[in-house]
């Protein structure tokens, strides 16, 4: 087969990877609008602290001359003629296709008023995180102001911070990544950015950004201003789906996939942050935009378009912020729990969410080891009534599941 892989993000190149080896004589292109290798979004935060790569190009700087994939770079596909299999590029030039993955990823989404003023720096990219941390290195920052308290606006905080930048962050929410960690987690986090000497104005409603002619500074909508040397949104992202336009395959947010992750356009699959799959837990559908879900979904989508017809099991939520200094780890909703299982002490908590007696969310801060037994449980869909508040106690472990899974097989056998 002749592929064609719109991305060299974990989606994409985990993609291309699978095609070269499931089909060694095929032709494979990747195509992606940065002049890099390959690379993981989630290890730029390190690469920029450390100067270290390893992490960064995670599949080795030389996977595409390696695997023989054509590897094209700052190449922008502005439109798929699905009626032709043919890729358009931005400069009119055409690349045929018998079969696609389109993994796109995402890009800030920021609907705020002077967004596009010159200036409004973004961490979402390599491309944008390195002209912030050109500016930076320069030493033209000595403050940075970041919209947007979400996973990229916490991790950009404490990169900056580390980097010797005055950072403030601001957020409309009254507390830190509201989409994945709870209020009583999220304290753990917050304290963990104030002692690294980050200032939160966390439930401020930052209306837009100014500056003239670049800019400069935030109003609030309170009327307040805020003005810093770097001023960096974090707003959001959204799929990278404009090229999609005018072609036949069905999006809304993101691109809408079946459990083959196939389109509503035969020969063309999509995956990672592009493509809005179902929950695993819900079966809702939306983007999942994390990097597990983002390989996995890569890899049954390039086998189901070579004809392998698997079932992608659904996408889950998984974050753990890695610089904090405080372990945490969310996954799972905190969304509409029965019941939520809680225990503290020192540095160290539990909740566990449950629904109808099963686990749906989980958060741990400080001792993060249970998380695998957790997340075991969870993906097994267990019901855990049996363990009543023990199931958060630190003494739960191993030793109970097993004994737990063994015991009723042994009454069995006797
Ligand atoms: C700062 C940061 C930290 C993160 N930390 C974590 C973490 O700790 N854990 C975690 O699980 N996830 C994390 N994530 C999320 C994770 O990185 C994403 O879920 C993952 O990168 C999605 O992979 P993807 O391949 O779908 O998309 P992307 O990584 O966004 O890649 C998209 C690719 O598509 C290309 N492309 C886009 N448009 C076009 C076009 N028109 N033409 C050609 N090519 C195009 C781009 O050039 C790029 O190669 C983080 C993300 C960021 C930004």
């Amino acid at each position: 087969m002749r592929a064609v892989v719109i991305g060299t993000g974990p989606a994409g190149i985990t993609a291309a990877e699978t095609l070269r080896q499931l089909d060694p004589t095929g032709t494979v292109v990747s195509l992606s609008t940065e002049p890099y290798p390959p690379y993981s979004p989630a290890a730029m935060a390190d690469h920029f602290l450390t100067g270290r790569d390893r992490t960064l190009y995670w599949k080795g700087a030389d996977v595409a001359d390696r695997l023989g994939i054509e590897e094209r770079r700052e190449t922008v596909v502005a439109a798929v003629d699905t009626d032709n299999r043919e890729v358009v590029v931005d400069d009119g030039g055409r690349i045929p296709y018998d079969g696609l993955v389109i993994a796109s990823g995402s890009r800030l989404h920021a609907p705020l008023e002077g967004a596009d003023l010159p200036g409004v720096l973004n961490f979402k990219s390599m491309r944008t995180a390195d002209e912030l941390m050109g500016r930076v290195r320069r030493g033209e920052a000595h403050s940075a102001l970041i919209v947007g308290n979400g996973f990229i606006g916490v991790e950009l905080s404490l990169l900056l911070a580390d980097l010797g930048v005055d950072v403030t962050l601001v957020g409309r929410r009254p507390w830190v990544m509201p989409r994945v960690l709870d209020p009583v987690t999220s304290s753990r986090a917050e304290q963990g950015l104030a002692d690294r000497g980050v200032t939160l104005r966390l439930g401020v409603q930052a209306d837009a950004f100014i500056g003239e002619p670049t800019v400069d500074g935030v109003r609030l909508a309170d009327g307040g201003v805020l003005r810093a040397d770097l001023v960096v949104a974090a707003t959001g992202v959204k799929p990278h789906i404009e090229f999609l336009g005018d072609s036949p395959v069905v999006t809304d947010w993101g691109i809408h996939v079946d459990d083959r992750l196939a389109t509503s356009v035969p020969g063309v699959v999509a995956a990672g942050d592009v493509a809005e799959a179902a929950d695993w837990l819900t079966g809702e559908r939306y983007v999942h935009a994390i990097f597990p879900n983002a390989v996995a979904q890569g890899r049954v989508a390039a086998a189901n378009l070579l004809g392998a017809d698997l079932a992608y099991e659904g996408a889950e939520a998984m974050n753990s912020l890695k610089h904090l200094g405080v372990p945490i780890v969310a996954m799972g909703t905190i969304d509409d729990p029965d019941e939520v299982l809680r225990w503290e002490s020192g540095g160290d908590l539990r909740a566990v969410y449950l629904r109808a007696g099963t686990i749906v969310g989980v958060q741990l801060a400080g001792d993060i080891a249970a998380a695998g037994i957790y997340h075991s449980l969870m993906l097994r869909r267990a019901d855990v009534r049996r363990f009543g508040r023990h199931l958060v106690e630190p003494s739960f472990g191993m030793a109970d599941v097993v004994s737990d899974a063994v015991a009723p097989r042994a009454a069995h056998a006797l």
